[in-house]
């Protein structure tokens, strides 16, 4: 197949663009688009054949579900039954926006959709050319990543053509992504409200307007230093290592991972350095090539390595932006490891460990002083 790149206005999408891609939708294919969290793979919801379509583009296993997008909120009464008072209080404060809310879903949804579950998750994107393709397709656009599965989530057109070209019918490059992170993943199915994976919505602002929300871990506390968050990690590792049937499928799957093993490191910055430090002078001298994920604070402190910084290690909105990028320019190394910094899990810190851990596959060492 013959994938057509586009590019389109992030700000104002040029309507002729927007139609030639709500076409291939409404043709049951599959259109990658840029929203404010990462870029996504679409299709019509509400058609069977084209969410196996999804599937197959990506290699994702059947049973991880897939996130309804929908341009109004009303649309949610068309997939969704019961639509409970919290969902409408959370769509009211956060659509469109980067939270997704997991409801029962109805029959027209289906079951290719929902990988099986009788749960819709639904998403109201806040970016003008995911909200204008959804409008002008008049579907409701199921999409997750727009990257081959287990991978980086895409954050710019580039990343999206070099896992899926020839695979989709079509690529409209809107340039960077704003935030760089998946959505925040609320549970609204059950009696108490759950979050199954953490994003740009906190679980405090989620507190805000629920009370109460369960988090699976033990929140980290404001100010908590990054060495603590190994207890939140442990917890967390507990609950992808869960062998019952996950609450969000995906939890199960490695993701997000680069090509290289990647190791995180915790502990007091000096440790951490210095490990990372001992570690690669050994593996280098045994010629095998070492890349080396830390912060703008801790750059100079390397030299050897493939080193690559994410960021101020204060600026948690930077961190996650360029995450993905990182870890995909990591590719281009061909490296034998990555050693990894780890940052503090307070506010969007959680969603930026839950993905570093999982693009590690849980490995964690501690940082130890010379
Ligand atoms: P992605 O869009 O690639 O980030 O993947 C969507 C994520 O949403 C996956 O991790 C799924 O496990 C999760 N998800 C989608 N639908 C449901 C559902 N009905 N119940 C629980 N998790 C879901
Ligand atoms: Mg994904």
């Amino acid at each position: 197949m013959k994938t057509i790149l586009e590019t389109i206005d992030p700000v104002n999408p040029e309507s002729n663009v927007i139609s030639r891609a709500a076409g291939f939708i409404k043709n049951g294919d599959l259109v990658a688009f840029p929203t404010e969290t990462v870029y996504g793979l679409g299709a019509d919801a509400l058609r069977p054949e084209a969410s196996e379509k999804i599937y197959a583009a990506k290699g994702r296993p059947s049973d991880n579900p897939l996130i309804v997008h929908i341009a109004q909120i009303e649309d949610l009464y068309r997939i969704a039954d019961p639509v409970p008072e919290e969902a409408l209080l959370l769509a009211k404060r956060f659509w469109p926006g980067p939270l997704t809310m997991i409801l029962h879903k109805k029959d027209c949804v289906p079951k290719q959709t929902t990988g099986g579950l009788d749960t819709v998750a639904i998403r109201f994107p806040s970016h003008p050319v995911a909200r204008e393709l959804i409008r002008q397709s008049g579907c409701l656009i199921a999409a997750p990543s727009a990257n081959t599965s287990g991978r980086p989530s895409p954050t710019c057109a580039e990343h999206v053509y070099r896992d899926l070209n020839g695979r989709i019918a079509m690529i409209l490059d809107g340039g960077e992504v704003g935030l760089g992170l998946e959505s925040t993943i609320v549970d609204l199915s059950v009696d108490r409200p759950a979050i199954l994976r953490p994003g740009f919505i906190t679980a405090e602002m989620l507190m805000e307007v629920l009370g109460v929300v369960e988090t699976g871990v033990s929140l980290p506390k404001a100010g908590q230093k990054p060495q603590d968050a190994a207890e939140a990690c442990r917890q967390e590792q507990d609950i992808d290592a869960m062998d019952q049937a996950p609450k969000a499928p995906g939890m199960k799957y490695t993701h997000y991972a680069p090509k290289a093993p990647m190791t995180l490191v915790q502990g007091d910055p000096e440790a951490v350095t210095g490990t990372i430090r001992r570690i690669t002078a050994e593996r280098m001298k045994k010629g095998e090539r070492i890349g080396i994920l830390c912060s703008d604070e801790t750059a100079d402190s390397y030299t050897e390595g493939v080193v690559k910084s994410i960021g101020s290690r204060y600026a948690d909105d930077e961190i996650a932006h360029n995450l993905y990028r990182v870890l995909r320019e990591f590719d281009e190394e061909d490296l034998t490891a990555i050693y990894s910094e780890t940052f503090d899990t307070t506010g969007i810190g959680w969603a930026i460990m839950n993905r570093m851990l999982k693009a590690a596959g849980h490995r964690i060492l501690p940082g130890e002083k010379e």
